[in-house]
């Protein structure tokens, strides 16, 4: 019986999610990568709940693969960092010393994910990073290749710098020219919580 019951409120609990994305515009492979719903049902839950002229737009094809976008565009990367924070204070990104398992897609996290996402929405007066450019930000903030986060020396600001120029770009905040990423120091503060 307990079994039953424990399954039961993990499908409800997918289809939750699969609700909360489609209502963020995510694309079918990202449903389906959070939640482990097949594309078919992802496709039946958008006909069965989403009314025609609702305003929700289901998205096809692939996600967007932009790093220059949070760096290089106005918009894009005044956003950036300001999502980026979202993202660590609700675990979304976690640090190298969490391990892989702790960045893996669960349940837990794609609700976090959208807790991040909702709460940068509300917080930034003009938010320009839509949702599947903020799960593009996450993936690519976790695996560290060409987006990295950045703690300023002079201010402890975070943000978001293209891997290769690392110590070239001023601190978004106050404009010191940080030396020394200090990213240890802070995600062991972080990880106290
Ligand atoms: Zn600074």
């Amino acid at each position: 019986m307990r079994v039953t019951d424990e399954r039961y409120n993990r499908d409800r609990l997918r289809l939750e999610l699969a609700l909360r994305l489609i209502g963020h515009e995510a694309r079918t492979h990202t449903i389906r990568h959070w939640t482990g719903l097949s594309d078919d049902r992802i496709r039946k839950l958008f006909r069965a709940y989403i009314r025609p002229g609702a305003g929700v737009r289901r998205r096809r094809g692939k996600s967007p693969q932009q790093a220059a976008f949070f760096v290089r565009s106005g918009a894009g990367a005044a956003d950036a960092h300001a999502l980026a924070s979202m993202l660590l204070l609700f675990g979304v990104v976690t640090p190298p010393t969490a391990g892989a398992a702790a960045a893996q897609p669960s349940l837990a996290r794609g609700r976090l994910l959208c807790e991040a996402f909702e709460t940068y929405r509300r917080v930034v007066p003009q938010p320009c990073i839509d949702f599947e450019h903020a799960v593009y930000l996450a993936g690519a903030l976790q695996r560290g290749e060409e987006l990295r986060l950045r703690w300023c020396g002079g201010c402890a600001a975070v943000d978001v710098v293209e891997h290769p120029s690392l110590r070239a770009t001023p601190c978004r905040a106050c404009g010191d020219k940080p030396g020394e990423v200090t990213a240890p120091r802070i995600t062991g503060r972080m990880r106290g919580h």
